[in-house]
């Protein structure tokens, strides 16, 4: 890859990206052995300004970067690398240096993951989802059972609106049974993810 290192001393900006979340994690910079170095070890690795050497993110605290892949920009001045973090990025402790969190985004998913997490910790008198957890995860897996048949029996019908209803149903009340297990969505995504690297 083309990388125009000449313009600032011979360093050129990082922005380093979660892979899988998108979120923006930090900003490093790496000269051309730094790139070399994070390409061959696989290990985002930047040329440290104030350390005036190449510095490994994460050599001491073990938050290193793995490193999925590196584009240069429109005019090769400036580097977007794909990584997954070990831990949170920033050395304050953050999961990003702007302070922000790095969760994955399922859209309304994730949305109705808080209400129902919200509904866990403060039983909410009338809220359906407070009685089910109530009523322990027994209970809440049957439930599951419940609308997995009913999708079954509606899959084999044309009604498309009972179908669909249904699906929803399935996956509300699978979302409940694993926040009752002290789950999230996102546990279930990192094995789906790591089955398909295999
Ligand atoms: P680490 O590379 O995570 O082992 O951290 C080693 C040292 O690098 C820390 O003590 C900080 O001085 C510095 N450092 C680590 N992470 C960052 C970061 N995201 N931004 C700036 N400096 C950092
Ligand atoms: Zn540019
Ligand atoms: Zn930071
Ligand atoms: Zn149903």
């Amino acid at each position: 890859m083309e990388i125009d290192f000449d313009k600032e001393n011979g360093l050129v900006p990082a922005i380093i990206q979660d892979a899988d979340t998108k979120t923006v994690l930090m900003l490093g910079y790496m000269n051309e052995e730094a790139y070399k170095k994070t390409v061959e070890t696989k290990k985002v690795t930047f040329y440290s300004r104030s350390k005036q050497r190449l510095w490994t993110k994460g050599e001491e605290s073990g938050n290193f970067l793995d490193l999925e892949d590196i584009k240069a920009d429109c005019d090769k001045d400036t580097l977007l690398v794909r990584a997954r973090p070990h831990g949170p990025t920033c050395h304050t402790g953050t999961d990003t240096c702007w302070k922000e969190e790095n969760k994955p985004h399922f859209g309304f998913l994730s949305i109705l993951e808080g209400v129902i997490a919200d509904r866990k910790e403060n039983a909410g008198s009338g809220s359906y989802v407070s009685s089910l957890f109530a009523k322990g995860i027994n209970k809440v897996a049957q439930k599951v059972g419940e609308e997995a048949v009913e999708v079954v029996i509606e899959a084999k019908d044309d009604n498309e609106d009972l179908f669909l209803n249904e699906s929803a149903d399935l996956l509300f009340h699978y979302l409940i049974l694993l926040q009752a297990k002290g789950y999230t969505l996102a546990d279930v995504e990192k094995i789906l993810r790591e089955r398909h690297k295999k």
